[in-house]
Formats: C-alpha cells, structure tokens, sequence
C-alpha cells in the first residue's frame, strides 16, 4: 500500500516523477543509455540542466530580470557558508528562527562580524521575531523563510537597503512572495524539488565581487556562474529529477495554483487541532508554516494508541524532530489533499475513542 508521506525531507515527490524519473534510469529519452551513464557534458545533460534552471527563475517570476540560477552540492549547509565567504566584507546582520538559522549564523562567525537582530529562542523558536530593524550598515541580511523543525514561517520580509539573503529550503515553490526582494536565494532540493544531492541558488546580477578575500573555486559563486553551473560534475539525476518536478510545477499553473492547494491542506490540519481537545499546536497561530505543522498530545498516555492509528492508516513520518518532540506533518507540493484527510481522520477518530 502507498504510505500518506508526511516526512519532512526527503519527502514526497509527484508519482507522475517518480515513473518518469524510474523509465530515465532504465532509458533516458530512448538514448539506449541510462540517465546515470551518460557524461554531464552530454547534449541531452546540458540541456536538462538548461531547462532546470530556466523553470526554476520563471516559476519564481525572476526569468529576464536579472537572476541566475545554479544547481550545486553540499546541501543547503554548504550554502551557510559560501553566503558568507562570498559576500560578508564585514558585518552581516541574522535573524535567529532555529536550528537552521542558528547553524548559518555560526558559519558567518568564521568570516567576520554577525549581528543577530531578532532571535525567537527565549520560546523555544515557536514564533517568528517582529518589529526587529536590519542594520544599514551590514553587507547582507539573511533570514530563514521557513523553520522546518518549528513550524513557523515568515509571513513578512523586511525592505532595507542591504542585500536580502534568504534560506528557503523548506517552502520554496509554495507560495507567492516577491521574489524580486531577493538578492540571493538557496534551497535545498529535498522537500519541494527533488531527491537530496542539489540545492538551488539564485543570485541577483551585481551581488557579486565585493569581497576583498579570495575564494577557493568550488565555493566561489562566480565562478560556477561563468561555467553555467558545469564547473565540476554536477549531481545529474538529482538535477534532472528537479528539472521533472518543475516541469509538473509549471503543467499545474504553476506557484498559484500549488499555493491555493497548500493552503487548503494547511487549513484541514490547523482546523483539526484547534478543535480536537486531544491536541494542541506547537507555534504562535500569526506564524503558523502552511508546510510543516507541529503538534502535541494534550495527553501523552495517548501516544502509543495514536501512533497505532497513524501506522494503520499509511501514515508515514509525522514524528517531530529529535529536538522538538512531539509531532509534525510537513504538507510539501506533491502531498495530496487525501493524505491530510486521513490524517485528520485519525485525529478525530481518537478524539471518538479517547
Ligand atoms: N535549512 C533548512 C530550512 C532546512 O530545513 C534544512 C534541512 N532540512 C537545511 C537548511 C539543511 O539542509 P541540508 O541537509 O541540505 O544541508
């Protein structure tokens, strides 16, 4: 039986992927060769990768307006540190929303001044800081759009007059933003866009060359940009299986149709819990993450009948993280409306039980 997939990533990715993904390994555009046999410099790689990043700027709506994307590796964590070793002169300013943020922070340390402005720690990171000022005098200003271990998302960026750097591993391709507020944006593939092994950068044409320091190649993004994201081998079939979930992105509608079924699923949920005396939210309601919900039992002797529940139902992956505890269902693009039903199925069901 197919499992309701809530894990936080890897996650779910579109069936229609996973076939198409499968018949590449197999033959990939009836080449007679597998996907992970042909050169990276082949035409048909070069023109996955093409294509993978042109759909990435055009769903954001950043095609033609002075971006460009790459697909590198070392996970969103290696971009904690290249954001760094390419733009922090002197000071960078962060905002402290968790885990992830708090992990980019400490790699900045390494490069120079950090000033965090704001930081949700004193509650557990269960709410996003506000009315917090960027500095004018920082290089950049880096914020983490959505906290997956949380629950939290930001809803508002602040405007300022530095560059905007921004983590949006856990909810790109979710929802309409201004993208163009953005001087760079990283992502991790795992959760919206693909397999684990590539992480999407896009930079604003002119962020670059203003470090004095000089940069080791494979962390320096201009020069992955002068070679169209091919300085090294490339993660291919990470890449090409992104390049398949954007396609699917874009025959949908593209981010405001996805965006309408997110928030649909996220309702459902959020409904649920604040109905159900069994269960309570983890986050402020204002800063509620449309894809990753956590939650508790109001009764933790319940625990081992809920989960039982869960297990029969399909579910799979709604622990919370090893740190939080409790519980979290990540809603990402490719979960069906129907997974959330079951699981506010269940929920209800141990509310008729208990
Ligand atoms: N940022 C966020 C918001 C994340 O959720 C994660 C991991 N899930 C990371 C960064 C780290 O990503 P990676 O494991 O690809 O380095």
């Amino acid at each position: 039986m197919k499992k309701h997939n809530f894990s936080a990533g890897p996650c779910i990715l579109p069936q229609e992927v996973f076939q198409e993904a499968s018949q590449a390994v197999l033959d990939f555009n009836n080449s007679g060769l597998s996907i992970l046999e042909i050169s990276h410099r082949s035409k048909d790689f070069v023109n996955v990768m093409e294509e993978a990043r042109s759909l990435s700027l055009e769903l954001l709506g950043l095609k033609d307006k002075g971006y460009q994307a790459l697909f590198l590796q070392g996970g969103a964590s290696m971009e904690f540190l290249m954001v760094a070793y390419n733009l922090l002169e002197k000071k960078a300013a962060y905002l402290n929303t968790g885990t992830w943020a708090a992990k980019a922070l400490k790699e900045a340390k390494l490069f120079g001044e950090v000033d965090v402005i704001a930081s949700s720690e004193d509650k557990g990171f269960n709410y996003i800081p506000k009315n917090y000022k960027v500095p004018t005098d920082a290089d950049y200003f880096h914020c983490t759009s959505n906290n997956t271990i949380y629950g939290t998302q930001m809803k508002k960026f602040p405007t300022s007059s530095i560059p905007l750097v921004c983590d949006m591993s856990s909810d790109i391709f979710s929802r309409q933003l201004d993208f163009s507020k953005f001087d760079l944006i990283y992502a991790g593939a795992q959760k919206n866009m693909g397999p684990a092994g590539t992480t999407l950068v896009i930079i604003k044409d002119g962020l670059l060359g203003k470090v004095s320091r000089k940069i080791p190649s494979m962390l320096d993004y201009k020069q992955h940009l002068d070679k169209d994201s091919m300085f090294n081998t490339p993660s291919v079939f990470p890449v090409y299986v992104s390049m398949l979930t954007l396609r699917w992105l874009k025959a949908l509608g593209g981010i405001e149709v996805i965006e309408k079924e997110n928030q649909k699923k996220a309702t459902l949920l959020y409904s649920e819990i604040d109905i159900n005396p069994l269960f309570k939210g983890y986050t402020a309601q204002e800063d509620r993450s449309i894809m990753n919900a956590t939650f508790n039992l109001t009764n933790d002797s319940l625990k081992e009948e809920f989960d039982k529940m869960c297990k029969e139902a399909g579910i799979n992956g709604i622990n919370g993280h090893r740190s939080v505890g409790g519980y979290r269902a990540s809603m990402y693009n490719a979960l069906p409306l129907e997974s959330v039903e079951v699981l506010v199925d269940v929920m209800s069901d141990l509310e008729r039980k208990a």
